[in-house]
């Protein structure tokens, strides 16, 4: 019988492109747990919907008879959990979504995930051993790398600054202390900033590309002068695979990319990129870069993340494949060539067709 995987939140920007993976690199069965937030889009799982290793499940990691309800009925070999509320300014202006789904629904997924492993322990599966609980976190637990030296190791305290970050934090300890008490087979991922195709036009990259094919500001916080590690979504999915399956138990990971850019040379990039491949400008705009504003910063900035990865490039062997100028240059193409995915996302119709997605 194939393996199955279970995925929460693969309606995401990350768990789009794990599920898509999985479901090519491998022969296992995916199960999507996915509430469909605003978030969540399952134009972004289009290619895959009529796979039939694909199953979809519109749920609440948080509402405990279903996440049992989905133990039982697909007997998963593993879980990659990702559903989250995501974005840094949401948690800054509504903090409660980010506590409800981030920390309680956690606890809520740890507690179904522990109960179905132990009924697994107890009844002698096989599947007891291998079982394993992934759970896909953020450099941001880790603060602010002020002062441009050292990096985020897996040593590294934990120092979170918005309320996001805060969340996430507290996730990770659940997870941590699942494991340590209750023995639950875990592994912890703590990855950089991702882009890349299918991803929510409210982060920078997206948005810079987007307000800029419309002729709208870009806007820059501060004085763009924030620096974070960049890491394409497919460099990323690799090395979660390869966490879930070579890491060992009890684990954490650093995944970044080597790849430190201030906020203002991205936003610039892309408008290089687009002077190039998108030269027919809207109306008034005669070049992209003039479309950058400079607005408040954000409160709690964190002014530098990076990421030290020599423990999952030693002991796994990942490295990234693209480079930041291969990675966004692919993505800015993506956007170009996609406007079915995005045009539905910014008139707010996506949430409208995907009302008929319930299986
Ligand atoms: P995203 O916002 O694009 O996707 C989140 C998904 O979770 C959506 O499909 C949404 O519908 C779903 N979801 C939200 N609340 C839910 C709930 N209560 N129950 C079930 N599903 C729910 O986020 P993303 O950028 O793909 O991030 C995925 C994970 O990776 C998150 O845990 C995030 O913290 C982590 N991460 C993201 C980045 C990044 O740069 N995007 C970097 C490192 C780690």
């Amino acid at each position: 019988m194939a393996h199955t995987l279970l995925v929460t939140g693969g309606a995401g920007f990350i768990g789009s492109a794990v599920v898509r993976e999985m479901l090519s690199a491998s022969a296992w069965r995916v199960v999507n747990v996915d509430k469909l937030t605003y978030s969540g889009n399952p134009a972004s799982l289009a290619d895959v919907a009529d796979n039939p290793r694909y199953n979809f499940i519109q749920a609440d990691i948080a509402d405990a008879a279903a996440m049992r309800a989905a133990f039982e009925i697909f007997e998963p070999d593993a879980v990659m959990h990702l559903a989250a509320e995501s974005h840094v300014d949401r948690s800054i202006d509504s903090p409660a979504a980010f506590l409800e789904t981030n920390v309680h629904g956690t606890f809520v997924l740890l507690e179904e995930a522990r109960r179905y492993w132990k009924s697994l322990t107890a009844s002698g599966s096989p599947k007891a051993r291998d079982f394993r609980f992934h759970h896909i976190s953020t450099d941001e637990v880790f603060g602010d790398l002020s002062g441009g030296q050292g990096f985020f190791t897996e040593e590294t305290p934990y120092a979170p600054s918005s309320p996001y970050s805060a969340s996430k934090a507290a996730s990770d300890h659940l997870v941590r202390a699942w494991q340590r008490t209750y023995g639950l087979p875990t592994l912890v991922t703590n990855c950089s900033n991702n882009y890349g195709p299918r991803q929510f036009p409210e982060k920078l990259i997206p948005l810079t590309i987007l307000n800029a094919l419309a002729g709208r500001e870009l806007p820059v916080y501060g004085d763009g002068g924030q620096i974070r590690d960049w890491l394409h979504v497919e460099d990323h999915v690799r090395a979660l695979l390869l966490v879930l399956a070579r890491g060992c138990v009890g684990e954490t990971y650093a995944v970044g990319g080597h790849c430190e850019k201030r906020n203002i040379d991205v936003v610039r990039a892309i408008c290089e990129l687009l002077e190039e491949m998108a030269p027919q400008k809207p109306a008034g705009v005669s070049r992209y870069t003039d479309l950058i504003c400079f607005v408040r910063d954000r409160p709690g900035h964190d002014s530098r993340y990076a990421i030290d990865a020599s423990k999952i490039a030693t002991e796994l062997g990942w490295r990234p494949r693209e480079s930041f100028a291969t990675g966004l240059r692919k993505t800015v193409c993506w956007y170009l060539d996609n406007e079915a995915w995005w045009r539905p996302v910014l008139d707010g119709s996506y949430r409208c067709e995907r009302l008929g997605t319930r299986v």
